[in-house]
């Protein structure tokens, strides 16, 4: 075989990838020294007014846009891609988590810890036939209770309408690209869609991007520690969860399981992970991908989430590092999906009817925030006299948990962006420390950093306040009014 046939069919298996994209990516790079540029001419741009603007309309802005809107804020959602939700619909397996983690200790009380605006979405998500709500784990009882899954359409579609109801301007399709900032006080953004450029003034600001792309642009302090692998993930259609359980039970390799609600029948298989397989080939060429065989549905015939896992060389806030890594995420999600025909009984005919538009990241840039929580904080169950809310789910569960089963508090302060008169950051952008960043970067605790932010940039902005003189009781009144739960 020549080499170039043969590089071809290892870039098809996802063998040798890597090299093959990476050099792609460095053959086009700028040398040193060699820069040219262009300065663009000065252009007067439209303008448009706002109470609260919401960058971002992912996991955690999607809540905070309605949070804004519900209160009163004139508000205006900023999303570049056609639809809301963000990684909640496009990587995750289980929306972690609205319990304590009570099934791990004994005696633990089970609370429902996040409730406000997120619950109310997952019960109506769950009316609509869309999500599973809280049933039980079966096993796994040590990471996490219950196991919230979700159809990510109807998920889309039931944004949408409570934006829509909250009166929230929404433009998707628009990038922010710029910030306004005078005397540490951010005045507007830039946006730029098909309709050309455009400059948001508004009070206060939310960065929800998830990269952190606000904060950025409007000077903030950030790092970008490039501590995670990145992800694309697809919907597996025609294959069978029930011949799923069944595969994994011939193997004796059942790990995590939960029953609940599917294709509108209780006591479905609705969570399922192999652990220990003993088919070494398929467990040599998973590896090889990066492939997680934990999913989650809430029909019959569909595994919601297969995910394919890649580190990136370079970092994921540069473009050709990312071109480069997806392109090989898409080989793997090709081999990924040959491996489960290949091996799994009953998925001889599964497709893949489902992709995320873009790879999903699992950290951008940290932003500086005015307290950062702590892997302290976070195992110790520590609550603080701002606290916005209690949450009791860690990713690194059972290696590290909350005590005793319990919850910490998400201060005020960590949603501050330090620096900036009128700035939030919400979302996975917070937390330094990697093992506390497993705990605050889920999906349930980004969602309620939203109705936080959001609530706290209206509050401001009707009363024409910076971030740091808003009065915390004022504020807490606030969530609690928006049925948000506090420990104390
Ligand atoms: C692969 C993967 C699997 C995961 N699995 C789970 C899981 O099973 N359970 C769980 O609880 N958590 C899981 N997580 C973690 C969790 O899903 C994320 O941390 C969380 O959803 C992040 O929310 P966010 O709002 O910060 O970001 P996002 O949800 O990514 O939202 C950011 C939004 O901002 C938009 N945006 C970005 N830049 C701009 C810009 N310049 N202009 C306009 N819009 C912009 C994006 O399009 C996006 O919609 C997973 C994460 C990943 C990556």
């Amino acid at each position: 075989m020549k080499r170039r046939e043969f590089s071809k069919l290892m870039v098809a298996l996802g063998v040798g990838a890597k090299t093959t994209f990476a050099e792609q990516s460095k053959e086009s790079s700028i040398q040193p020294g060699k820069a040219e540029y262009y300065t663009e001419p000065a252009k007067k741009l439209p303008v448009r007014h706002f109470d609260v603007v919401i960058a971002g309309g992912g996991t955690a802005g999607l809540f905070a846009a309605i949070a804004a809107g519900r209160q009163g804020a004139k508000t205006m959602l900023i999303e570049s891609k056609g639809y809301c939700g963000g990684i909640a619909v496009e990587g995750g397996t289980a929306i972690h988590s609205f319990y304590n983690l009570y099934t791990a200790f004994e005696n633990c009380p089970k609370v429902q810890v996040v409730r406000g605006f997120p619950a109310e979405f997952i019960d109506t998500l769950t009316a609509m036939g869309g999500c599973t709500g809280y049933p039980e784990m079966e096993r796994g009882r040590e990471y996490d209770s219950i196991c919230t899954a979700i159809d990510t359409e109807l998920y889309k579609i039931l944004a949408f309408r409570l934006l829509k109801e909250a009166d929230v301007f929404v433009a998707v399709n628009t990038m922010l690209t710029g910030a306004i900032v005078k005397d540490s006080r951010l005045r507007g953004v830039i946006t730029e869609s098909r309709s050309g450029r455009e400059a948001i003034m508004a009070k206060s600001f939310i960065d929800c991007t998830g990269y952190g792309d606000l904060c950025a642009h409007a000077g903030a302090e950030f790092e970008v520690p490039n501590d995670y692998a990145s992800c694309n993930s697809f919907g597996f259609a025609n294959a069978s969860i029930d011949d799923y359980y069944e595969f994994l039970k011939s193997h004796d390799a059942l790990g995590q399981m939960c029953r609940g609600p599917r294709s509108g029948e209780e006591n479905k298989f609705v969570r399922m992970g192999a652990e220990q397989l003993d088919i070494p080939e398929l467990r040599e060429e998973a590896e090889k991908i990066g492939m997680s065989m934990v999913t989650t549905t809430v029909h019959d015939n569909y595994l919601m989430y297969i995910k394919c896992n890649y580190k990136i060389p370079g970092t994921v806030v540069n473009r050709d590092d990312v071109a480069a890594a997806e392109m090989e995420i898409r080989d793997r999600m090709a081999r990924a999906a040959e491996l489960l025909r290949e091996y799994i009984p009953g998925f001889e005919k599964a497709f893949i009817a489902r992709t995320s538009p873009s790879l999903c990241i699992r950290r951008g840039r940290l932003i500086k925030c005015d307290y950062d929580i702590a892997h302290e904080d976070v195992i110790n169950g520590r609550h603080f006299d701002d606290d916005t809310f209690a949450y009791g789910f860690h990713d690194m569960a059972p290696k590290y948990q909350i005590k005793d089963g319990g919850t910490y508090g998400i201060p005020y302060r960590a949603l501050c962006v330090k620096g900036i008169e009128n700035l939030y950051a919400a979302g996975m952008m917070i937390t330094s420390d990697h093992r506390a960043h497993m705990s605050t970067r889920n999906t349930v605790s980004c969602m309620a950093q939203g109705q936080a932010t959001g609530t706290a940039a209206t509050l401001c902005a009707q009363k024409n306040l910076g971030s740091r003189d808003l009065k915390y009781s004022d504020l807490k009144a606030a969530l609690l009014k928006g049925n948000v739960y506090f420990v104390s």
